[in-house]
């Protein structure tokens, strides 16, 4: 059985206690992980907080910064396909998806590098004849990251790139459900070169590795992506601490074709946009919002699409579809399609747990066209689900995509240009794509409105969100200082 361990201020440890992670292609217990409980939590945050302060640190340059940001980065390239193993072993992403998506969380810390040194105060023309005042630009504090299990190399690299190359110093808790990745990713991080305690990795449970560290009273941030519930608790904690937040939260995202789309690209999209990550993906397109005149057309050739999917082992490469994380998972999917068919909806293909070994779900189309209420339009399942309603006006599509408590992501597919800019306009989420999905980049920025969350990761601000200002003011006169009971 494998062992791994937690990274507190430059060193392995094993954790006050253990507990076991299972493999979720077979339910198996196949390694132990280190729980992180309040002692560790507090030495974890005090490392953080001395590294901080310690002038290793605090005294170098932002070029130096953004030089052992590239460290990592080319460490992280060199040992994408180690750390896809791993993770596609602890949490059930299929292989394809997480070697690419590890590949390209390099690309995120190169970002975050080369914009180190590009982090700029401002000087200010103030309206005082004898002064110099100028805005400097500091590194916040200790800043506490929390990560979900799905991608959490990528999750926590839009945290971690910006957050060091503003010179913050952090405590990553990775999820406790498939945490192997980010205890590995802190064997890579060592090698890099920071010094000990810049950056602090560790995992357990929330209700006390989480709570005890995002209530922690030298935590100056709390950047945290999890659902909205869990959300709740992290802004009840950060009143302890007054820490601000960034929560990225999950989604029901609209994903709406016109009849006059490209058909195919579109059904092509949405499949990726449902049924990759097997639904797994805070920006998942969950709610087809389709134009009535191709309903019938575009729903069967997605049916014939999703039966086609092929659902195996995550280790496998021929794979499109694997298990969920969790066995909750399932379970969640399976009670959400009783409550929504027993409301009206009804199953276009999948829906019930396949006869395997392991959290298999099929890919699921669920029409709720008779059930504008069903627990599946509002609820998200974080599994590979599909609810799909009808519309025969540009302004129901707009009314339908918008009505949602969520506010991340939104795709539309049309033809027509300037329907797509009224679509761009009207739609209340932080990501409209329009005929493509799911893209990202470092370069652009991400986060949502409502249940979504607030905050923004990725792109230039996000690195801006981890700095405070500091208003420096210089007087420049020889002369002596005048009344003393007057502001000036
Ligand atoms: P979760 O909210 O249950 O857990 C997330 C993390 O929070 C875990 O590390 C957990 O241990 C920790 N946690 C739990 N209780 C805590 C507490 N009281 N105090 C502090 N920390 C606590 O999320 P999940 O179910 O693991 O992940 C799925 C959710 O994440 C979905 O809602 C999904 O949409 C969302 N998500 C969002 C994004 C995004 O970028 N917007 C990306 C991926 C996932």
């Amino acid at each position: 059985m494998q062992q791994f361990q937690q990274y507190i201020g430059g060193v392995f440890s094993d954790g006050s206690a253990q507990f076991e992670s299972r493999d979720p292609a077979t339910g198996r217990i196949w390694a132990m992980m280190p729980e992180a409980r309040s002692d560790d939590v507090n030495a974890a945050v005090d490392a953080a907080h001395a590294a901080f302060y310690a002038p290793v640190w605090a005294g170098i340059t932002a070029s130096a910064r953004g030089k052992l940001l590239l460290r990592l980065a080319d460490l992280i390239a060199e040992n994408a396909q180690s750390l896809a193993k791993l993770e596609t072993r602890d949490t059930g992403k299929i292989i394809r998806e997480t070697t690419a998506q590890i590949a390209y969380v390099a690309e995120y810390y190169r970002y975050y590098a080369g914009l180190a040194d590009k982090i700029e105060g401002a000087h200010l023309p103030i309206d005082k004849p004898d002064m110099e005042v100028w805005l400097r630009r500091e590194p916040i504090g200790v800043v506490a990251a929390v990560v979900p299990w799905n991608s959490q190399l990528f999750l926590s690299a839009v945290k971690i790139g910006p957050a060091l190359a503003a010179g913050c110093t952090m405590v990553l808790k990775a999820s406790e459900e498939g945490p192997a990745p980010m205890l590995e990713f802190a064997r890579i991080f060592d090698q890099a070169g920071f010094p000990p305690g810049v950056l602090n990795v560790i995992t357990g449970f929330g209700r006390e590795c989480g709570a005890v560290l995002t209530s922690h009273p030298k935590v100056s941030h709390v950047a945290f992506t999890g659902g909205p519930e869990t959300a709740r608790h992290i802004v009840r904690n950060s009143a302890e601490n007054l820490a601000s937040t960034s929560l990225e939260l999950g989604g029901k995202s609209p994903f709406i074709v016109f009849d006059d789309a490209d058909i195919e690209s579109a059904v092509n999209a949405q499949v990726s946009g449902i049924f990759a990550a097997t639904g797994q993906s805070c920006v998942a397109g969950s709610r087809l919002v389709i134009a009535n005149k191709i309903k019938d057309a575009f729903l069967a050739r997605l049916k014939e699409k999703a039966e086609a999917v092929v659902i195996g082992a995550p280790d496998d490469v021929a794979t499109e579809v694997g298990p969920l994380c969790t066995a909750g998972q399932v379970d969640t999917a399976i009670d959400l399609i009783k409550r929504s068919e027993a409301a009206g909806a009804t199953l276009i293909t999948g829906g019930r747990p396949l006869a395997r070994e392991g959290n298999y779900f099929p890919p699921t189309i669920i029409d709720c066209s008779d059930a504008p209420d069903a627990t599946c339009l509002t609820n998200e399942f974080f599994g590979p689900v599909l609810s799909v309603l009808g519309f025969d006006t540009e302004e129901e599509a707009l009314q339908i995509a918008n009505d949602t408590a969520f506010g991340l992501a939104s795709g539309v597919f049309t033809n027509d240009l300037t329907r797509a800019h009224r679509m761009i306009r009207g739609l209340r989420a932080g990501i409209v794509w329009v005929n493509t999905y799911r893209a990202v980049s470092p370069i652009a920025p991400f986060g949502g409105h409502g249940l979504s969350g607030h905050g923004r990761e990725g792109g230039i601000q996000a690195a801006l969100d981890y700095t405070k200002t500091k208003a420096v003011w210089l007087r420049t006169s020889d002369a002596p200082i005048p009344d003393p009971f007057v502001m000036r």
